[in-house]
């Protein structure tokens, strides 16, 4: 598994209850071995825990962190995803292995993430969503590996032409 982080800045509770419960959620589905959020938020990290009890994978989530020392700190590549970066084609030869930290926003993302970034990457240079900038951001990182990997829960899903197919492992 990679050592692959995103950390989500600008968390507002009660307005970004859903977008950054899909953040998590897919950057654990795509590869991501956990998610820093910068507001302390009970009910996302009970939600995101129990999709990891049920469907497998040890994806961890912290909230209520110190973002700015966790940032400042990291001991790896420090990736944050803007619209006004360089294009995502261009930076991922430029990463180089090890620990990866990726930065999404939600409200505006202070000067000083731009500045500790060690790549500003655009997924496009026009604004859209952090949902989408992450997952085409891991999808192509990973080379489409991530979502090939197998988690180990309770239940798993068994991939069906038509229908639902999900059984339950007992270990
Ligand atoms: N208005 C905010 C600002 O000026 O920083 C951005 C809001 S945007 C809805 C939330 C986050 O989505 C951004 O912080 C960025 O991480 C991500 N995002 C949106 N469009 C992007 C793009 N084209 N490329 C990379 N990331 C993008």
């Amino acid at each position: 598994m990679l050592d692959l982080w995103i950390m989500r800045l600008g968390h507002r509770p009660s307005r970004d209850k859903r977008v950054t419960t899909h953040v998590a959620l897919s950057a654990r589905a795509l590869g991501a071995k956990g998610i820093l959020v910068s507001t302390k938020d009970g009910p996302l990290e009970t939600n995101i825990r129990s999709v990891v009890e049920r469907f497998g994978g040890d994806f961890a989530i912290e909230t209520g962190i110190d973002w700015r020392r966790r940032l400042m700190d990291f001991e790896g590549t420090v990736v944050h995803l803007t619209m006004y970066g360089m294009h995502i084609d261009d930076a991922i030869p430029k990463i180089p292995e090890g620990p990866l930290l990726v930065v999404v926003g939600a409200e505006k993302v202070p000067a000083e993430v731009y500045q500790r970034a060690d790549l500003n990457v655009a997924v496009g240079n026009q604004p859209h969503s952090e949902i989408a900038a992450m997952a085409i951001f891991l999808d192509r990182f990973t080379d489409g590996e991530g979502l090939r990997r197998q988690m180990e829960g309770k239940l798993r899903i068994v991939p069906n032409e038509r229908g639902k197919t999900v059984v339950e492992i007992s270990r």
